[in-house]
């Protein structure tokens, strides 16, 4: 009798995790779904978030796949784990501060014990050589099998025939013929899959699977680093940091202007952890103030309240300052009346 072989798939909720879990399913290999949740992983959230972005599906991309694929999807926090991949790469940063490297070998090695644990027997990703510039390259990806653990229990169908064959292929459990060849940077490949899958709308493949690939994102959080003087991080820390303006005056505290109403909603969340101002006397912004601003620096940071809002052109504008103990008080400023130095935008 023929065992029923099972195989893991690392779904990040784009494409070619997609099509690589849909391959091998389809030659009869149950497979289940999982997702490592690492706290920058989170697109659905902006969206969800900011108003702007609200023609766009809110759903969280990995539950869709599996949801299109039909499958069974696990969402692993590894948030924790994960600070140590970040902080410390022994394989270093891609273009900012994307760990690609450190983070595939990461992901694959928790797969790898999850499939030890629930009797599965090997991992499959949609990793495509030549795709990304340092995970998945031709001499990186043995690098992925070797350091995770995992070694040939890692197939990739996508670029399997590429590839020395993998334990599956050796036994026969999955056959090397019906697997792929794809290697470089064209998607044309996979679009053409999709195409003949039926799938549509699926989620468009950017710079990578995270917001550390993000010029901007990378640069808020070296930014945070310096100002906490060590690269520890809360989730709160990272989360913050794709929501609102981020505006330093001086390197002992920040602000964080909500730029629309559903992000001002989001950081009211935060208003137990923060000193937050809005100006009372005009509409404007939610503004929580990160740091240890003295009461000089918070009139200051009341001054770009104010420009922030309705009264920017007012003579004065009434800002409420509330701490985090609920304590209010309200001063009077002048709005900041200069354009802010740009050195100042994060
Ligand atoms: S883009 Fe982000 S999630 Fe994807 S491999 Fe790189 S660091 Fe990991």
């Amino acid at each position: 009798m023929n065992i029923q072989r099972k195989a893991v798939a690392l779904i990040s909720g784009g494409l070619d995790s997609m099509l690589a879990a849909k391959t091998v399913m389809d030659q009869g290999i149950h497979v289940e779904g999982i997702n490592f949740f690492t706290g920058f992983c989170v697109e659905g959230h902006t969206h969800a978030i900011r108003e702007k972005d609200r023609a766009k599906p809110k759903r969280n991309n990995s539950l869709w796949v599996a949801e299109q694929l039909g499958i069974k999807l696990h969402i692993v926090d590894v948030i924790e784990e994960y600070k140590n991949v970040l902080i410390n790469p022994k394989h270093g940063y891609g273009a900012h501060l994307n760990p690609c490297l450190d983070c595939k070998i990461f992901m694959v090695n928790k797969a790898r014990q999850w499939i030890a644990e629930n009797g599965f027997d090997f991992i499959i990703t949609g990793e495509v050589i030549g795709q990304r510039p340092m995970s998945q390259r031709k001499d990186t990806m043995p690098v992925v099998a070797r350091e995770s653990g995992a070694d040939d229990l890692l197939l990739r169908p996508l670029c399997a025939k590429n590839l020395a064959p993998t334990l599956p292929e050796r036994e026969g459990w999955v056959d090397r013929e019906k697997l792929h060849d794809f290697s470089g940077r064209s998607r044309k490949p996979q679009m053409e899959m999709a195409a003949r899958y039926g799938f549509r709308e699926y989620s468009q493949p950017a710079g990578g699977c995270c917001f550390l690939t993000d010029k901007n994102y990378s640069a808020k959080l070296t930014d945070l680093w310096q100002a906490h003087g060590h690269k520890d991080y809360e989730l709160d820390d990272v989360m913050l940091l794709k929501v609102g303006r981020h505006i330093r005056p001086a390197p002992h505290f920040k602000l964080i202007v909500a730029r629309e109403e559903g992000e001002g909603r989001f950081l009211q969340g935060y208003r137990k952890e923060f000193v937050s101002m809005a100006a009372t006397s005009h509409n404007g912004p939610l503004v929580l103030i990160d740091g240890t601003p003295s009461a000089e620096d918070l009139y200051l940071a009341a001054g770009i309240t104010a420009r922030y809002g309705q009264g920017r052109k007012a003579e004065q504008v009434d800002v409420k300052i509330t701490d985090k103990d609920g304590a209010e008080r309200t001063i009077q400023v002048k709005p900041f009346a200069k354009e802010l130095p740009q050195e100042w935008y994060l």
